[in-house]
């Protein structure tokens, strides 16, 4: 016998949940499939397991998508002071971290736990371990498992992205929206470490562990915090947010002396020489890091306009990554279900009614700091208020 609700919502991730405690508060009978033997699993490792879940400083600039606009209306009917209220009212202890991120001040279970009561409250019904075999339309969606059928007509894809494919990620989303005609924006890697060519492995890889405040840039993009050299290239928030908006076969830059005048204290020293520029870099960067870099840098003579060369080479170091560490490290999947294809008030497809796409399958990506949950939050509440 084929189990009915008004809404099937497949993936018990941050979207999934959210968006079945808005319908389900809505009187809604909803049932949320999820493969993995429990909810939330992302949720529970992220932000190093106290779960940055949002940033008090989210606008429509923080996310990344073939279509910059789509975000702007669910981001402006669920704001971060809308989730901060929900964390408040459960009794969540939580901190600012730096740059408006907002952490958990004890562990990430207490945001699943909340998530959970919510549902429970809502009368949502959670089926974990369910393996989805087929989904179809006839009138209604249906969806077979392994163990049962489920009907309704409306059906959002939850299913997160294909990063740590370790805990369990499909390309379920991208499999269904393809299957009804919807047209995908080629998923990539993002928020994820870049991994040097042979050459500067050599050069670099000996400095692994070393960190330093940066300004990464790829065109018009930069992000001004930590970059960490690792034993293949580089990562740290920097080099974590410019990967979403690196394009392989390019250089990114990096500042490593922001706002400084780097050569100045050569050009003013007695002696212009290669002892006082590596005084004068160890002053702002770490000391095996500008000894290294010297060493493939050093100009080949003092005058002013090599030391006017060396000034902008630090400041614009190029990096031509070989690639990135794929979905194994990456912290998002960026592209996904085109916006196109979707009502951004809704996130309802335009060419198949009742099917709706929330969260990290769809093609918005946020940076680092708490924007990829607002967004998770903010698109299914669009979704769970339309069900
Ligand atoms: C290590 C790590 C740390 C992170 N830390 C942060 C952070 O601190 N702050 C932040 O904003 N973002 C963080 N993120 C990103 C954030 O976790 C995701 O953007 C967010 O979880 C996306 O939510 P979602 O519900 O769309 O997808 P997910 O959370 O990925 O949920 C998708 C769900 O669908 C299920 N599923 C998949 N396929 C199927 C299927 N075929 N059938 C049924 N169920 C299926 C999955 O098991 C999963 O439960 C982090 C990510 C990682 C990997």
């Amino acid at each position: 016998m084929p189990r009915h609700f008004d809404a099937l919502i497949l993936g018990a991730g941050a979207a999934g949940l959210f968006c079945a405690i808005e319908a389900g508060k809505r009187g809604r009978r909803v049932a949320i499939l999820e493969r993995a033997e429990r909810i939330g699993k992302k949720i529970l490792i992220s932000g190093g397991g106290r779960c940055n879940f949002t940033n008090i400083h989210c606008t429509p600039d923080n996310f990344l998508s073939a279509d910059p606009h789509f975000a702007k209306s669910a981001l402006a009917r669920y704001t971060p002071a809308d989730f901060i209220a929900l964390v408040q009212s459960h009794r969540i202890p939580f901190h600012e971290k730096m740059l408006g991120q907002l952490f958990c001040d004890r562990s990430a279970a207490e945001i699943t736990g909340m998530l959970e009561e919510e549902c429970r409250a809502a009368q949502v019904q959670i089926f974990c371990n369910t393996k989805i075999r087929k989904v179809s339309r006839a009138g209604e969606f249906i969806v077979e498992t392994e163990e049962q059928e489920f009907r309704a007509p409306a059906l959002v894809v939850a299913t997160g992205g294909l990063s740590i494919p370790k805990m369990g990620a499909t390309s379920c989303g991208y499999d269904l929206a393809r299957q009804f005609g919807l047209k995908i924006v080629s998923p990539r890697p993002a928020l994820v470490p870049l991994v040097f060519h042979a050459g500067d492995c050599k050069r670099y890889s000996e400095l692994a562990g070393v960190s330093v405040e940066v300004i990464a840039s790829f065109g018009k993009e930069k992000f001004r915090e930590n970059m960490l050299f690792t034993h293949r290239g580089l990562s740290g928030p920097a080099i974590l947010q410019i990967s979403s908006y690196w394009r392989e076969g390019q250089p990114i830059r990096i500042d490593l002396a922001p706002g400084l005048d780097a050569t100045a204290p050569v050009r003013e020293a007695k002696t212009r020489s290669e002892a006082a520029a590596r005084a004068a870099f160890q002053k702002f960067l770490p000391k095996r890091l500008a000894t290294r870099w010297l060493d493939f840098h050093t100009p080949a003579s003092w005058t002013n306009p090599a030391l006017a060369a060396l000034e902008e080479q630090v400041h614009g170091w190029p990096i031509a990554p070989a690639g990135t560490e794929g979905y194994e490290k990456a912290e998002v999947t960026a592209g996904g279900v085109d916006t196109r294809e979707l009502s951004s008030k809704t996130m309802e497809s335009r060419k198949i009614p009742g099917l709706f796409f929330i969260g990290e399958v769809v093609d918005v990506t946020g940076h680092l700091g708490g924007f990829n949950f607002q967004w998770a939050w903010a698109s299914a509440a669009a979704a769970g208020r339309a069900l």
